[in-house]
């Protein structure tokens, strides 16, 4: 049995759309995709279609995370990916996908609009809204086809092992694809799985330049999955879906030198993290700080609505999670730089030597 076999059949026989540049050959003259021949900008070469999915890009990200280029789906940030696996993956009104709440949305939007079910294993918050495998392979039903587990998780800040991952793969091999979203693995202690992504073949791993290379207006992520997988998704993908002035954003922002620099501003943000934590627990109206792995802390307060404004008079905006089971009382705060951070601070009256 192959991965494939739990995609949808009728995705798998449908021919996929045939752009102008994946038709062309080798030439001087491109007449092939009625563009125009003259380039309105100083630089770049944007009068052109771009390579759907650039080799020197593919090259860059298959160096970044130690894996294949065939392993590695460009996409519109990480959601683009989300949303090919479920529309691949999941039939309309039959499939299901299973989510562990409090947790990104997007799973669930992609679901909803697929039309796929949305299965739920919350994370329990007396249990530090620890990811629990035994309770997720419960509730995996015959038609579950995508198990989402975010890691260091959004909005809570936790990280899951990678071995407990690696199993609950190997137990859902066959029957589901773990999808194992990393969009803030590098504020982690916890290794990255990118390198066991397509082994076992079910095991599909998100990334994004969006967080930790500070590029979420460049709007370039990645799945890391079996080749086979990645072919897949290649076919239901937009045509062009990477503008050049992004691809060339992202080469930029993968160079040596510019890598040692985002390398330095992780450990800014993590050092940051951890000052942050502990200066927050002291500040009045603060119940508790959640650990976190991430570049945020979700703060619990005894008047959250209050300290929202409190921020917001000082100009400081920070995401509310009422939303969220288990988390109403919380806000979830971003690491800034140092001077961001401090104004967090002293709007919430810390004294003056924490802020
Ligand atoms: C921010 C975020 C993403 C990705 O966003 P893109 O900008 O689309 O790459 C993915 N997953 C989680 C959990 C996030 O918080």
């Amino acid at each position: 049995m192959s991965v494939l076999d739990l995609a949808r059949p009728e995705l798998r026989a449908m021919a996929p759309y045939s752009s102008a540049r994946m038709e062309a050959g080798t030439g001087e003259i491109w007449l092939n995709a009625n563009e125009s021949p003259w380039n309105p900008l100083a630089s770049g070469r944007v009068n052109r279609y771009p390579d759907p999915q650039p080799a020197p890009l593919l090259a860059a990200l298959a160096h970044l995370y130690a894996v294949r280029p065939e392993q590695l789906l460009i996409g519109r940030g990480s959601d683009e990916p989300i949303d090919l696996l479920t529309r691949a993956f999941c039939r309309a009104g039959v499939d299901s996908v299973l989510v562990c709440p409090p947790t990104f949305g997007m799973y669930a939007v992609a679901a909803n609009v697929q039309g796929a079910r949305v299965l739920q294993v919350p994370l329990r918050a007396e249990h530090g809204f620890r990811f629990d495998a035994d309770a997720v392979l419960a509730a995996v039903d015959a038609d579950t086809r995508i198990v989402y587990a975010c890691t260091p998780n959004n909005p809570t800040g936790n990280a899951t092992a990678p071995q407990i991952l690696l199993d609950l793969a190997e137990r859902l091999h066959q029957r589901a694809l773990l999808v194992v979203d990393e969009a803030y693995i590098e504020f982690s202690s916890q290794p990255s799985l990118a390198s066991c992504a397509g082994n076992p073949d079910n095991l599909v791993v998100l990334r994004t330049l969006s967080k930790a290379h500070g590029l979420a207006g460049v709007r370039i992520g990645a799945a890391i999955a079996a080749p086979t997988v990645i072919d897949l998704l290649r076919r239901i993908m937009a045509p062009y879906p990477l503008p050049e002035p992004c691809i060339d954003a992202a080469l930029r922002a993968l160079s040596a030198d510019a890598r040692r620099i985002t390398d330095e501003r992780i450990a800014s943000i993590r050092a940051e993290r951890e000052r942050m934590r502990t200066a927050l627990a002291c500040c009045a109206g603060v119940r508790a700080v959640l650990p976190s792995e991430a570049n945020f802390l979700a703060v619990r307060f005894d008047d959250p609505v209050r300290r929202y404004a409190q921020l917001a008079g000082a100009g400081v905006i920070v995401r509310q999670l009422m939303k969220y089971p288990g988390l109403r009382d919380a806000l979830r705060i971003s690491i800034g730089s140092v001077d961001e951070n401090n104004a967090v601070l002293r709007a919430l009256g810390a004294s003056e030597e924490t802020a």
